[in-house]
């Protein structure tokens, strides 16, 4: 870790990119901003590289559902990826194989997914990664964070942090990734505001990669990341029905310290359940539509500080 620390990280350049929206098809920021780059992608072109467009989801676009059969972000895992075709299948497995195959596996590895969400929470601008070895979304996460634009959508740097084995989103098939998570928006509606953001994220995400294909370097930095602890479920009756649901003063309060003792669920009749963890954590996805039928009301997480090594582009005397 010290050796990383003292010379730069070296990757090779990134010419493979996608850019998925409509991974869930009622998030409409994403939905509208590839829809609109498959008709005219000038927007996306760029010194380096061409970026690519795709509704990763075209049928729950169309229906304006999150998904047909079953959570398409929930679909890459090595199980589905590498079983073959059965009639039974949900629609989304095939789709993540089709995916898979096109932007995932062997010569056709794509180096950069950038996978665009919304949330009903209110998140700001999170961007979500999925590995802690991925050094180049870390610096493009902060080459976003330190960017100017609607700074009223602040960007949170989150982690998710899972084996790539168990991995089963999206944004696993490529060599590195950015999951953009935009809130708060309801669930098949257009916000100007948050659309416009995640327009300027991305275009920004896109130079980034530019400028490092081009040779510049970029220095070492020491970043906040809110690391996912746990999931937590409403609490429900003896028949699974939800019998309290989020208290008003955590409502909206994503990434607000969460202390002990502090409100967390009200039930119908006004009780009032309270946090009994003991220490401070950061609470996200707070009452977030989608994560009712995944038995998740908020999800927990601790904010660690991390310190990431310079980046540079792999020069050929790495190689020799
Ligand atoms: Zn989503």
């Amino acid at each position: 870790m010290k050796e990383m620390m003292s010379s730069p990280i070296q990757c090779p350049p990134v010419s493979r990119v996608v850019i998925f929206g409509g991974t869930h098809g009622n998030e409409m920021s994403g939905v509208t901003l590839v829809k609109h780059w498959l008709k005219d992608p000038s927007e996306l072109h760029r010194k380096t590289f061409e970026p690519e467009p795709c509704l990763a989801n075209p049928l729950a676009v169309e229906k304006c559902v999150r998904y047909i059969d079953s959570d398409l972000n929930r679909s890459f895992s090595e199980e589905v990826l590498s079983s073959s075709e059965s009639e039974s299948d949900p629609y989304e497995f095939k789709r993540a194989r089709e995916l898979n195959q096109k932007y995932g596996s062997g010569p056709g590895l794509f180096d950069f997914v950038f996978d665009l969400h919304n949330t009903t929470s209110n998140m700001g601008a999170t961007l979500l990664r999925c590995s802690e070895d991925d050094i180049l979304s870390l610096h493009l996460a902060k080459y976003l964070q330190s960017s100017s634009g609607n700074q009223s959508m602040p960007c949170y740097n989150y982690l998710i942090d899972i084996p790539k084995k168990d991995n089963v989103y999206l944004q696993n098939i490529g060599k590195h990734s950015l999951c953009l998570e935009l809130g708060p928006q309801p669930q098949g509606v257009i916000r100007a505001d948050v659309l416009t953001r995640m327009r300027e994220l991305v275009n920004c995400g896109l130079d980034f990669l530019d400028l490092f294909n081009q040779g510049k370097e970029f220095p070492s930095f020491e970043t906040d990341i809110y690391k996912v602890l746990t999931r937590v479920d409403y609490p429900r009756d003896h028949s699974g029905e939800i019998s309290a649901f989020i208290h008003s003063g955590l409502q909206d309060k994503d990434y607000v310290p969460l202390k002990p003792g502090d409100p967390i669920f009200t039930t119908i009749n006004g009780e009032v359940l309270h946090c009994n963890g003991d220490t401070v954590v950061y609470p996200t996805f707070i009452n977030e539509a989608a994560y009712y039928e995944k038995k998740v009301a908020f999800i927990l997480t601790e904010k660690v500080s991390r310190k990431v090594p310079a980046l540079k582009l792999e020069t050929l005397e790495h190689h020799v």
